[in-house]
């Protein structure tokens, strides 16, 4: 299958520009869209051979279930049933934004696109392209990350084209994804709502608003558990993994620059391929391998923003041993370790 690349400038679309993909998709083909969080893949929501196609071209295990997209908060009422107070509460200030809601399905979003689930995951994202997409369509669009599954989420067109052409009709470039982490899910179809997936909406921002939310005990593991099975079944599967061995140090970071440092040495010496996940304030105290900058500890969106680049960048390179600094818990914190550990198979070194 051909594969058009279309390009699109945010700041100065045109009133067509989203004519020949709006078409695809209504026809039930598949089209990559930049969000604010990562590029997604995109098929008609409601239409069981869509979700089936997204599946094949990701090569995604069939039980991992699909976000759908809406543009306008009432959409939802067509797709769930039950939706408490709280929901209108949190989209009211969330969305549009990197927000997904877990509610009871209707009988109208086929179990393809849940993975045969009774719930069904919701999103109204900002991207203004993604939002122009969904309203110009005329559909709902359900779309998981538009990466071959297994592969870092892609924040970049260049991302998508790698993975996915030749086996869907169209991407649109929008340039680079702002966030760079996947959205935060809070399922809110049972009694109390919890956190699915941490994001960029962290647990105290959700919190300002509807009162206690827990975290799904699944997600805050630092080594894999076999009796905690997370509740959002893509958060059960080894993603996110970098071709090479990461491993991640954590403690005080001079003991960590160095520790990374003789191992770095030793694989070197060895003449391995070595790859280090530095820091701004780092990167210079780095002597062996290829060093590279995944942002700066002054600001964790800019480490969340560059973390699935600069792992695709290793790939690249064929890097066959990653070490990795590690960034702690608060906010925005424990959503970048949940990505890494997992890249990482939750090798994660303590220096003390
Ligand atoms: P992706 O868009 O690739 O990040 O994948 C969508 C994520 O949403 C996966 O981790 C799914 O497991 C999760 N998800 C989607 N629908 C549901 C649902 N009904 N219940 C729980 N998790 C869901
Ligand atoms: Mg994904």
């Amino acid at each position: 299958m051909d594969t058009k690349v279309i390009i699109i400038d945010t700041d100065d679309m045109q009133e067509d520009c989203l004519k020949e993909a709006s078409e695809i998709l209504r026809a039930g083909g598949l089209v990559a869209f930049p969000t604010e969080t990562v590029y997604g893949l995109g098929g008609d929501a409601l239409k069981e051979d869509a979700a089936r196609k997204i599946y094949e071209a990701k090569g995604r295990p069939s039980d991992n279930p699909l976000i759908v997209h809406i543009a306008k908060t009432k959409d939802m009422e067509a797709l769930a049933r039950n939706i408490p107070e709280k929901a209108y509460q949190l989209a009211e200030v969330f969305w549009p934004g990197p927000l997904t809601m877990i509610f009871q399905k209707k009988d109208c979003v086929p179990y393809q696109t849940t993975g045969g689930l009774n719930t069904v995951a919701i999103r109204l994202p900002a991207n203004r392209i993604a939002r122009k997409l969904i309203t110009e369509s005329g559909i709902y669009i359900a779309a998981p990350s538009a990466n071959l599954s297994g592969k870092p989420s892609p924040t970049s067109a260049e991302h998508v084209i790698k993975d996915l052409s030749g086996s869907i009709d169209m991407i649109i470039d929008g340039g680079q994804a702002i966030l760079g982490l996947e959205s935060t899910i809070v399922d809110l179809s049972g009694e109390k709502p919890m956190i699915l997936r941490p994001g960029c909406i962290i647990k105290s921002m959700l919190e300002s608003v509807i009162g206690t939310i827990e975290y799904d005990p699944a997600i805050l593991i630092k080594e894999p558990d076999k009796n905690l099975i997370p509740r959002a079944p893509g958060m059960k599967y080894r993603h996110y993994a970098p071709e090479g061995n990461l491993t991640i140090y954590e403690g005080d970071i001079r003991k960590v620059v160095n520790e990374i440092n003789l191992k770095a040495k030793d694989h070197f010496e060895r003449g391995n391929k070595v790859g280090v996940i530095a820091t701004e304030e780092t990167k210079a105290l780095y002597g062996y391998g290829t060093v590279k900058s995944i942002g700066s500890r002054k600001d964790d969106a800019s480490i969340a923003a560059g973390l699935y680049g600069i792992l695709r960048e290793f790939d690249e390179l064929h890097m066959q041993y990653i070490y990795s600094e590690s960034f702690g818990d608060n906010s925005l914190g424990q959503a970048i370790m949940n990505r890494l550990l997992k890249a990482a198979g939750y090798q994660m070194v303590t220096i003390f």
